[in-house]
């Protein structure tokens, strides 16, 4: 995939974990190292390793500085539709950003990578860094997270433990869990013993809140998440009702959200949301498809135009 006139830059969308969030999505959709049952973007398609100058940097600064000149975020995530660590020069990205804007950087990660030296050093100019870890058990881990052959989830917990140790900024480490997997005591007394040695800042509990890739991925209640938070003291919080894409590529469920809403008001054409979410006409098709696919939205023709139409709740087609 070119990266010629795409979009990399999205939102700013209200984030609950980190203010406004302006979202940088680094890496072609879907290319991941996990693909993971409760992904909200999809299936991986390039399921690799193989880290790349996906997009080039220039491309990502130049939109970025002009996104800048019309909105103030109160930080700038970097993300992408699958993982941002992916790309070989997000340390170059991060430096470009520090150039440019005082705005805070997070890098929102599964942090399958950081047992790389190499890797781990690209991002330690961030201010924050969110990596995933949902189960202390290779096997376990191997179920929910599908993860490319050659990542182990013992070289995952050391380069987490790694992380901790080379870089002063804050780790903000989520923990998915998801009804019948990873929802055993014994998990969640194992998970507590890693985390501790991880030493993360803040530990984000979260379950699966929107349309899964794989339809075993099913939510916990909000009871047992609090269960779960108390187990994990006093640093942990329950952040399930908060996108996990927010802001980036990841952003694609963001841009889902605010277009579902958006059409509970009022149809749209294609155009419009080109417009309205200032996104890639390409990715537009493919959003729609997925969201008409999923029985959320369809299509009606109107004066020789196709609208689009929220199933849910909101707004009523008149009847004819
Ligand atoms: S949830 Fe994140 S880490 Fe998992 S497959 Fe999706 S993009 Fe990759």
């Amino acid at each position: 995939m070119t990266s010629e006139n795409r979009t990399h830059i999205f939102g700013p969308v209200p984030s609950r974990r980190l203010g406004l969030s302006l979202g940088v999505d680094l890496i072609p959709s879907k290319t991941c190292t996990f693909d993971c049952l409760y992904c909200e973007v999809g299936r991986t398609t390039d399921r690799t390793i193989q880290t790349r100058p996906y997009v080039p940097v220039s491309e990502i600064l130049e939109q970025l500085r002009r996104k800048l000149l019309v909105c103030s975020p109160d930080i700038i995530t970097l993300a992408g539709s699958g993982e941002p660590t992916l790309h070989s020069e997000i340390h170059r990205i991060i430096r470009g950003i520090r150039e440019i804007t005082d705005t805070r950087v997070a890098v929102l990660t599964n942090g399958s990578l950081f047992w790389n030296k190499e890797i781990r050093d690209r991002v330690l100019d961030a201010d924050i860094i969110m990596p995933t870890l949902s189960s202390a058990f290779g096997q376990t881990f191997g179920r929910i997270h599908r993860p490319h052959p050659d990542i182990h989830l013992s070289a995952v917990v050391q380069g987490l433990r790694a992380l901790r140790m080379d870089y002063k900024g804050l780790i903000f480490l989520e923990v998915v869990f998801l009804a019948g997997i990873n929802d055993t005591v014994e998990e969640e007394e194992a998970l507590k013993d890693v985390i501790d040695t991880i030493r993360p800042d803040r530990i984000q509990i979260n379950t699966v809140v929107r349309p899964p890739s794989d339809p075993r991925a099913r939510a916990l209640d909000p009871g047992q998440l609090e269960k779960i938070r108390l187990l994990l003291g006093e640093d942990a919080e329950v952040i399930a009702g908060t996108p996990r894409h927010e802001g980036g590529g990841r952003a694609a469920q963001s841009a889902a959200e605010i277009l579902l809403d958006t059409l509970k008001r009022r149809p749209l054409r294609a155009a419009d949301i080109v417009d309205s979410l200032n996104m890639d006409p390409h990715e537009v098709d493919d959003l729609i498809k997925g969201l008409m696919i999923k029985g959320y939205i369809r299509g009606r023709e109107h004066s020789g135009e196709i609208f689009y139409l929220s199933n849910e709740g909101g707004f009523r087609e008149e009847k004819e």
